[in-house]
This record gives structure tokens, sequence and C-alpha cells, in this order.
């Protein structure tokens, strides 16, 4: 696929790329000082965030644009190489679980507020196309590479943050009876070093795959997860400390195990 609409792949790749490197930083600090209303922190949220979208629907609506990659995958000159078909469906394999199965198990609050749905739904749209587009229409693989200690390294890296990941989140579902909103403190997996295990395994998957790819979309994609993910388990671990005072371990850091 030499074009998409009327810029070519090229430029689109490195647009995008651009664009999530930029937005990083900048996601990273203003997520210090804004706290996305949803879950635990939706109580009192401004009507400027929009109308609440039933979680299960926000969930897919929101994840669905992942799926984008496979448009500019199939159509891209790289498609049918074996190496490129495994890499992409390691991003598919996860999308699969947070898109079609991951919201029909968990316990969801209330609702997402439309503007972060539509945010999330940017987000996976344009790195759908930044993944697609890279896997399908550049990277070239040498079948050396299937033996390279760094892809092997990075998809061990991706199955086992993939698996704490899941696991996680499960543990999270079943600390609630069916009904039951309330919040307790959850145990297993990483919790027991980080209070956001799931997402410290989120980015352990994205750091897999980049080491598994060898390419910058993939650390872009890695980078961004970062951002995302960190502050909001940081401000996640000052509401269980004040909502749990002395009970909630102390030894337990917010993101990263041993140090923060
Ligand atoms: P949370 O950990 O905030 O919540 C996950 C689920 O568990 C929700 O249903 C939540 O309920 C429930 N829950 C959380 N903590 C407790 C608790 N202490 N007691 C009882 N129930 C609890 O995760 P998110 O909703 O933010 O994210 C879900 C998944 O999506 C994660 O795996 C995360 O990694 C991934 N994600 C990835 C992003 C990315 O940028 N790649 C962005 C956001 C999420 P409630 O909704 O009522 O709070």
């Amino acid at each position: 696929m030499d074009s998409v609409i009327f810029l070519s792949s090229e430029t689109v790749i490195m647009l995008s790329q651009f664009v999530i490197f930029i937005l990083s930083p900048a996601v990273f600090a203003a997520l210090f000082f804004v706290t996305a209303p949803w879950g635990r922190h939706e109580e009192g949220a401004s009507p400027l965030w929009g109308f609440r979208v039933p979680p299960m629907i926000a969930w897919l609506l929101q994840e669905l644009p992942n799926f984008v990659c496979l448009i500019f995958f199939v159509r891209g000159a790289q498609a049918g190489k074996a190496m490129n078909a495994f890499l992409l469906s390691l991003f598919l394999i996860h999308y699969v679980n947070r898109t079609f199965i991951f919201p029909f198990r968990a316990r969801l609050g209330r609702g997402t507020p439309l503007s972060i749905m539509l945010f999330a739904a940017m987000w996976t749209l344009l790195n759908g196309v930044l993944q697609g587009l890279w896997l399908g229409s550049y990277a070239v693989y040498d079948a050396d590479w299937a033996t390279h200690p760094q892809f092997l390294l990075g998809v061990v890296t991706f199955v086992v943050g993939m698996y704490l990941n899941v696991h996680s989140d499960e543990l999270l579902m079943q600390l609630r009876k069916p009904g039951d909103k309330g919040y307790y403190i959850p145990s297993g997996a990483l919790f027991d070093y980080v209070t956001a295990s799931n997402y410290f395994a989120e980015w352990m998957e994205w750091c897999g795959f980049a080491l598994a790819c060898n390419s910058w979309p993939a650390v872009a994609f890695a980078v961004f997860t970062f951002a995302n993910l960190s502050p909001r388990a940081h401000t996640n671990h000052r509401w269980y400390q004040e909502k749990f005072g002395r009970q909630y371990p102390p030894q337990r850091k917010a993101f990263l195990p041993f140090l923060w």
C-alpha cells in the first residue's frame, strides 16, 4: 500500500511516530494535574467531560480502532512474511482480549465520559494505523532475526507481561461479588510490589513488543503506554493510601517495583 488517502505510507509513519513522541511527555506531565474521571475517580466529575457512555460500550468503541491495523497490514508489500505476521499477531492477541473479553468479564464502574472515550479511540486509531503500516509495508526481517537473543527476549517479555496483565485484571475482578461496586486491597501477581500490577504488566508487554519488532513505531507505542499509565498508577497509589491508611502495605510502590 503506497499511500494513505493522499499521503505516502512513509510520511504517515513518520508523522504518526513524531506525534506520539511529542504527545508522550505532554500526556505524562498533564496526567499529574488532571485525573481522568473514570473508574474510582469518576465521583463528582465535571459535566464538561461529556455524558457517560456505558463502560462495556466505551471499552468496545475505544479499542475497536486498533483493528484498523489489519487493513493496512494486509495491503502492504511485507504482509505475506511470516515474521511480520507473527509480530502483528502479538499486537492482535492483546487487543482481542482487551476489546472482546475484558469488558465482558470485568465488573465495571458507572461509565466513561465521552471525551475520554474519544481520546482513547483516537489513540488506538493512530497506533493501529502506525503498527499495521510498519509491519505490513516496511519492516523487513532476516530469517536470522527469529533466533536473535533480542527477538527472543522481546517475545518472552511480551508473553510474561500479557500473562501478568490478564492475571492482574482477573484478580481485581475477583475482589467483587456480582453487583458490588466497592474497592478492596488487591494482592497476588505483582500487586505485592506495585499498586498498578495490571498497568506495569501492560507496559512490560509493549516493551517486549518493541524489543521483538526492533522498530521506532513499537518504541513509540511503549513510550506512550508509560506516559499514559504511570501517572494514573501514581494517582491510584495515593488514592489507596488515603482510603486504607495504615492497612495499605507500606512497602508497595505505585508503578515500578522497588522504585516508584
Ligand atoms: P483498573 O485497575 O482501574 O480497573 C480494572 C477493573 O478492576 C475495573 O473494573 C475496576 O472497577 C476494578 N477494580 C480496580 N481496582 C479495584 C479494587 N481495588 N477493588 C475492586 N475492584 C477494583 O484498570 P483500568 O480500568 O484503568 O484498565 C483496565 C485494563 O486496561 C488494564 O489491564 C490496563 O493495563 C488497560 N489499559 C491500558 C491502557 C493503555 O494505554 N494501553 C489505558 C487504560 C487501560 P471500577 O471500574 O469500578 O474502578
